[in-house]
């Protein structure tokens, strides 16, 4: 048995380091860097860095689609995409002067065809899934509900999904009968999902995650950047008190902290290790270059100097 990751609209990143940015001008790069990208690829790739046993699958079309697979061959990663027609997209991030601008395509549009192929190959690979792990938005083409339909088709399996997405793919989720077991949104995006400003305060946090678009989610687990997490399970909250650290590239630490509840279930690790495996990864991430990459040999470090404490 194996963790499913679904990567619904990958892209092939293109990162450009430029000295400075002109614009309206010639900009000329040397340092190139191109890799297999979207959220989902980056909790694919953390899987296999901590040792996890994974399928990634998704949707992948024309030359992009086949970089993204060889790729993944490249890395021992174990995939099953289902190959549409469209092509998959480029995401260009160019790093200047200490700044991030990035250019995002949207993507290839989704036929319904393809929409209802995918549900049956997906449905296949649950055979030998024992935790799908759905991230990102969903590409244009299909329904703003196509993740309750797989959320469904998991549920009627009995294999518990972890989703990261946001907007309103998430709340037509949780509008929905077909809960997943756990959901990670950040501060903005629970901001956004229940329509009022939210910080970091414990008792706001408390309170919002009462709320009833919540009910039948077993983990609302709420990532707070350098801040740690505040986290619901069931009745029983918690906040995740996590130490100061260097920061080098915090891109992608949501992704790596959703490697991490994904393979603390697997692990059927209780309440306050799952919550600090997925802590150190999250920080882990934070501090490397590359996105979706920890480096393992400082895990035991920092795993000792998260603070789990109910509130
Ligand atoms: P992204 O969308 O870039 O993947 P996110 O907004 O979903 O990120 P964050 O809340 O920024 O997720 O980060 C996830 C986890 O990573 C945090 O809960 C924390 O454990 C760790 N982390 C992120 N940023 C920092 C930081 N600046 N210092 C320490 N830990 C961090």
């Amino acid at each position: 048995m194996s963790i499913l990751t679904v990567t619904m609209n990958p892209s092939v990143d293109i990162a450009y380091q430029l000295s400075t940015f002109k614009l309206d001008d010639v900009n000329r790069v040397s340092n190139v860097n191109k890799s297999a990208g979207g959220k989902g690829l980056n909790v694919t790739r953390v899987l296999k860095e901590i040792d996890e046993d994974l399928t990634a699958t998704g949707l992948v079309g024309g030359d992009l689609g086949n970089y993204i697979k060889s790729q993944l061959d490249q890395g021992a990663i174990h995939h099953d995409f289902y190959q549409i027609k469209g092509n998959t997209r480029n995401c260009i991030a160019i790093l200047h002067e200490g700044l991030q601008t990035e250019i995002l395509e949207s993507g290839p549009t989704i036929s319904d065809v393809e929409g209802e192929a995918f549900k049956n190959h997906f449905e296949s690979l649950l055979k030998d899934a024992e935790v799908v792990s759905i991230s990102g938005s969903t590409p244009s083409g299909l329904a703003t509900d196509y993740y309750v339909e797989l959320i469904m088709i998991a549920n009627a399996k009995e294999v518990p999904v972890v989703l990261d997405t946001s907007g309103e793919s998430l709340r037509q989720v949780l509008l929905s009968g077909h809960k997943p077991k756990v959901i990670k949104p950040n501060v903005d995006e629970l901001s956004q999902l229940l329509g009022r400003e939210l910080d970091k305060d414990l008792n706001l946090l408390k309170e919002a995650l009462q709320d009833s678009l919540f009910n039948g989610v077993e983990w609302v687990i709420v990532s707070l950047g350098s801040e740690g997490a505040f986290a619901k399970h069931n009745d029983l909250y918690y906040k995740v008190d996590i130490p100061t650290i260097d920061i080098v590239n915090p891109v992608g630490s949501g992704d790596s902290t959703v490697a991490g509840i994904v393979s603390g279930i697997t692990r059927n690790y209780d309440d306050v290790a799952l919550l600090k495996h997925a802590n150190v990864l999250g920080m882990l991430n934070a501090q490397e270059e590359i996105t979706g990459h920890v480096n393992l040999n400082h895990y035991e470090a920092l795993f000792n100097k998260i603070q789990v404490r109910g509130v």
